[in-house]
């Protein structure tokens, strides 16, 4: 397994500190990189000092040494994939557009009054035909919504797959996927807002007093940077699809929280033999707890 860490950035000190072949130019307002670590390294020390120095500044002034985004990546070989049970689905395609943008109504009556997570779908998922890719099976919305194709739906049935029941969107040949079976998230995965900003860990306070996680109902205001783990259920023997009961990210603007999904083998089988798109699989760990 190869573990990356992926980060934007722009300021000549940054990209002197990375070899030509681990960074490339994005463009934009103050030339912006993408740069690529393999991990372990210990040049990301000196990016944590960068970030920290920019944090401390509140800098966003895009000239001077800034890094904006940054996640890890995980790449696998075909054994290692092979050797686990389950499998994290990490989606390929978002789209810059969502359900409520497009007519989607949600109730936000029931949600946490912390976190505001929890809202309920009630109506159909809509969005524009004009903004569903064809080049994908899986789609995400970046409000975390998921949307698949009547061909990974008819795969699905084809293969008897168990674990997701389907509707059909307005747009004929899309369907929003219901997912019931839901695994636990244990507690040793690694939860932040940022590969580069080690003190806000789960379970600890953040210096602005803020906590990862909410603490009227659980819900991650943050992401998984690591590979995850779940804890062993029963029902891993009999489905096919999984969400996560816990919900992750943050409610802002469009924004909203969503779960992780995973996969069995027999999913990831299908997948790569009906050569579905949309989809990279991580390793996720069982554990018992
Ligand atoms: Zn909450």
């Amino acid at each position: 397994m190869k573990h990356f860490l992926i980060f934007r950035f722009c300021g000549q000190d940054i990209k002197n500190l990375l070899n030509e072949n681990e960074r490339t130019l994005l463009g934009g307002y103050g030339e912006i990189y993408e740069g690529r670590i393999l991990v372990p390294d210990e040049r990301i020390e000196v990016l944590k000092l960068f970030f920290k120095e920019q944090t401390n500044k509140n800098n966003f002034i895009r000239t001077e040494n800034f890094i904006s985004s940054a996640w890890y990546e995980f790449h696998y070989t075909k054994s290692e994939l092979d050797s686990v049970k389950i499998l994290r689905i990490i989606p390929t395609r978002t789209i810059m557009i969502c359900g409520e943008e497009c007519g989607t109504e949600y109730d936000y009556s029931g949600c946490c009054p912390e976190c505001n997570s929890g809202r309920k779908l009630i109506s159909h998922l809509n969005i524009h035909k004009s903004r569903l890719p064809k080049s994908a099976d899986w789609i995400r919305t970046y409000a975390g919504e998921t949307i698949v194709t009547e061909k990974l739906v008819n795969c699905f049935v084809d293969y008897n797959l168990a674990g997701m029941n389907y509707i059909q969107m307005n747009t004929i040949g899309y369907f929003y996927p219901i997912i019931k079976e839901k695994l636990e998230i244990s507690s040793d995965t690694e939860i932040n807002v940022h590969p580069l900003y080690p003190e806000l860990r789960d379970g600890y306070i953040s210096p602005d007093g803020t906590s990862l996680r909410c603490k009227k109902c659980g819900a991650f205001c943050g992401d998984v940077l690591a590979e995850a783990s779940v804890v062993n259920s029963n029902s891993i023997e009999k489905n096919d699809l999984f969400i996560s009961r816990q919900v992750f990210g943050v409610s802002r603007g469009y924004l909203y929280y969503e779960p992780l999904y995973f996969c069995s083998q027999k999913f990831r089988r299908m997948v790569e033999t009906e050569k579905l798109k949309g989809f990279k699989f991580e390793v996720a760990h069982i554990v018992e707890q």
